[in-house]
Parts: structure tokens; sequence; C-alpha cells
């Protein structure tokens, strides 16, 4: 089955209202690559004035909280950042799990909530340097995704993406055959939850991805996109990845 290549941005806790000019080139550059699908998630304040500045750009949260509404100060629920103009929601991500603790049951419960509001899910998984040392990743992993993933997902609104920890922000990658052996396991793994519907769902390999790298990583096989921290926030940086993809 050919899965349309998806390359989705990450900006984390970066970016300012005047660092949204970089959506321009970005959108300019997403036209050009009508094959491709393009997608930044960004902070919760800049969702709406990303949204309002192009249209076209599938801008997404970074994260959502899995109630709909309710007493949970400081947290954001799917309703309102859809509401604002994503269109999308990052669950799962190894900083929230490490920053706050979460877990593959809480990315499961967060991707169910996106999921309520019409959102699609860009669901995180992937295993600890100490975990690959152990020659533990494939099954770090495997659980990750059997936790994780509704029973319900398909490709329409489901896209998973396998980001080593240590491969983040590091400049470090795995090598091809690493990658191409876990999203081998991944889409297996997919298969054994969701049947039929695992070979629609796109499989994103995200960690230290450039410009540099992105042609060769996204030639492997069951890889179906990436995503992009650090080399998001900048049209120079992101607009090469997506003509990689294109
Ligand atoms: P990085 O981050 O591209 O900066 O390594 C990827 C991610 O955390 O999604």
């Amino acid at each position: 089955m050919t899965r349309r290549k998806l390359v989705a941005g990450n900006w984390k806790m970066n970016g300012s209202r005047a660092g949204l000019a970089e959506l321009d080139g970005i959108a300019a550059a997403a036209a050009s690559a009508p094959g491709v699908d393009v997608a930044v998630a960004v902070p919760f304040t800049l969702i709406a004035p990303a949204a309002t500045r192009v249209p076209a750009l599938q801008i997404g949260a970074e994260d959502v909280h899995e109630a709909d509404s309710g007493a949970h100060t400081g947290c954001v629920s799917a309703a309102m950042v859809a509401e604002a103009g994503a269109r999308f929601a990052i669950v799962g991500h190894s900083e929230r799990r490490a920053d706050q603790g979460e877990t593959s049951h809480d990315a499961w419960a967060k991707a169910a909530a996106a999921r309520r509001q019409g959102l699609h899910v860009i669901s995180c998984c992937g295993e600890t340097e100490a975990e690959r040392d152990a020659d533990r990743a494939e099954r770090v992993v495997q659980a990750q995704i059997e936790k994780s993933v509704p029973d319900n997902a398909d490709g329409s609104w489901f896209t998973l993406a396998y980001e080593p920890r240590w491969a983040i922000g590091t400049g470090r990658t795995p090598t091809l055959e690493q990658i191409a052996a876990i999203h081998s396991i991944a889409r297996a793994k997919l298969r054994m939850l969701i049947g039929d519907a695992a070979d629609g769902v796109r499989i994103l390999y995200g960690g230290s991805v450039t410009g540099d790298n992105a042609e060769t990583i996204l030639a492997c096989e069951n890889v179906d996109g990436a995503l992009v921290g650090g080399a998001s926030i900048t049209a120079a940086k992101f607009v090469p990845i997506i003509e990689a993809a294109a």
C-alpha cells in the first residue's frame, strides 16, 4: 500500500509571534510538494495565530489533556486546541514522558480525546539509550504500541512516530538498519492490534532528522515521514526535509 509521506515539525517550547514568519517559507515549500503532507505543531499560544497566518498548512498542538473539560488547572483540552485552529495533536512525546511522567496509557487516553474532537493524532514511542544498550529496544517499542494505540486506530486519523529518546536533539541517529528493523516490528505490532488497518497507518521516524540525513532515512522501508524538532523551527532547515520527502 502506498502511504503519503508526512513531514511534521514540533517546535517544542520555542517560537514566538515574530517567529511565525518562518511558516511562510514552510507553507511555500509545502505548496511546491503536493505529494507530501506537511504539518507543524506549535506551543498552545501560537496555534491560533499560526493557523490564521498559514491556513493551507496543518497546524497542531504538542499535547492535549485526556479529559474533555474540567478542573485541571493549567491544562488544555483537545476541544480548545481544535477551536484555536489545530488539526492534529502529538501525544506521548518522550519529553512529556520524561518531564511530566506520562505513560503509554496516558498517550492512549490523549489520542482518544483528540479523536473525539476530530483531530489527527501523532503518537510517539521509542526506547531510551539504556534500553537500546540492553538490547531491549524492540520489546520496549512493542509494549508502548500495545498500550498506546486505540483499538479503532486507522490511517485516516492516526500516525505513529518512532523516536528513540537518545536520538532526540543529540545529533545522533540509529543506523538505517536499526530504523528499518524497528519500523518493521512496529508495523507488525500494529497489524496484530488493528488488523489490515495497520497498512494505512503512517510510521514516522523522529530524532535528529536534518536536511542532510532526511533523504536516506525517508527511503527506508516502512518509514512514511519524519517528526522533526530542532530542524523545524526555521524554514531554512525545515524546507530541505520537505524537499527530501517529495
Ligand atoms: P529533534 O526532535 O529533531 O530535535 O531531535 C525530534 C522530536 O523530539 O520530535
